[in-house]
């Protein structure tokens, strides 16, 4: 059990501060809140804000993070919010618009992170967006941090011939046909790949001067782990060879680019040794299957809407992320949970919850987060021997 304390000092203004215990939150995994929720320091509203100790260096790297991160995927999800009620899909548009409207941190010794928060978990939902690439990130280096002494990684790229919005649903379909028959049946690439992480992504070409203006690129990233020895066995397999077994799969000879590489960063030496040069490797390669500028178009209402229809019909009920092999069985044995379907709350371990000393409660209104309650949690244990040392 632990017990709080109010601590006092004006922090934001009046008008705009929401008093969250009034807001009926969908407040994700509440199993994960702190039980002592009547003790919140709350604003209410018209009161003049919550006290926090001048010198709490933890507010600023929050509100840091709160400015540079959450602010502007938050800012995003107004526009689809509102393309979701012009298309008629009501309740999308209110779970999208309540997304990510209360946010709680729990800082200890100088860290901080996310503890919980109220996301829509919607597919093309911005801010649930970059939480989901965010984890699919963490999982895949997890995954390779594990492996990396046993294999060597490629990035590989299949793409396809841009479409229109109605071909797009059909074409992911000939794809992940052509994904299973490639990876099930072909020899060579059995003989060479023992594992793989494969991610859907869609890009939309919104330039209004571009021949293929308006129409969606969709394909896949993968990354393969090979054996040490693929570089110099029989099994390797070059890119003109990928880009042929890619063309028979999808039966389009039509196709002009399967682009392959061991590593993006250009020192091959540095590359192999260097974890941080993988995870910004990885970075590029496991991200969610949209970006947000390609359906929310401020120029174009119209063109928003028919974006985010678009989107909608081609990902609705669809994997978008996918493991094999290696990639798969490592998974399992770290026990991570679905990458689309998680919890995309906890994402780090930077601060165990029974060694929290502070929590951070945000809310969203007129366009902004602001802080409207701090607590502070008091170890009773602690309490207890300081009162003895007395
Ligand atoms: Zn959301």
């Amino acid at each position: 059990m632990t017990f709080t304390k109010k601590i006092t000092a004006p922090v934001c203004e009046t008008e705009t501060a929401i008093n969250s215990k009034n807001q009926n939150f969908n407040i994700e995994n509440s199993k994960n809140q702190n039980s002592d929720n009547n003790n919140y320091n709350i604003l209410e509203q018209g009161c003049t804000g919550v006290t926090v100790p001048d010198n709490d260096e933890n507010i600023t790297k929050i509100n840091e993070e709160i400015i540079k991160k959450f602010e502007p995927k938050k800012k995003d999800t107004i526009p689809l919010s509102e393309s979701y009620e012009r298309l008629g899909y009501i309740n999308k548009a209110l779970l999208v618009k309540g997304c990510g409207t209360f946010l709680e941190f729990i800082s200890g010794e100088n860290k901080h992170t996310l503890h919980n928060a109220n996301f829509c978990k919607d597919r093309l939902c911005p801010l649930c967006s970059w939480r989901r690439s965010y984890k699919i990130f963490g999982q895949v280096s997890k995954i390779m941090n594990v492996i990396q002494n046993d294999y060597e990684f490629i990035f590989l790229t299949l793409t396809v011939p841009n479409v229109t919005a109605s071909e797009l649903p059909s074409k992911i379909d000939e794809m992940q046909k052509a994904w299973i028959n490639l990876t099930k049946y072909n020899k060579r690439f059995k003989g060479a790949v023992c594992g793989y992480f494969k991610a859907l992504e869609v890009t939309h070409n919104k330039n209004k001067y571009s021949k293929s203006f308006d129409t969606y690129h969709p394909h896949y990233h993968t990354i393969l782990a090979v054996n040490k020895s693929y570089y110099t066995s029989k099994n390797y397999i070059k890119q003109s060879e990928w880009l042929d077994m890619w063309r028979k799969y999808m039966k389009d000879e039509s196709i002009t680019q399967v682009d392959v590489r061991k590593c993006t960063n250009k020192d091959k030496s540095e590359c192999e040794k260097s974890e941080k040069a993988l995870s910004s490797a990885v970075a590029e390669v496991a991200k969610y299957a949209t970006k947000s500028s390609d359906y929310i178009i401020p120029w174009s209402e119209s063109l928003t809407d028919s974006s985010v229809n678009a989107f909608l019909s081609a990902l609705s009920n669809r994997r978008l992320c996918s493991f094999g092999g290696v990639f798969d069985k490592t998974r399992k044995l770290l026990k991570l949970e679905d990458i689309e379907n998680g919890d995309l709350i906890h994402l780090d371990d930077k601060v165990r919850s029974d060694v929290a000393h502070q929590i951070y409660r945000y809310s969203w209104g007129c366009g902004v987060y602001k802080l409207t309650a701090v607590e502070r949690i008091v170890n009773p244990l602690l309490e207890i021997s300081e009162d003895e040392n007395i």
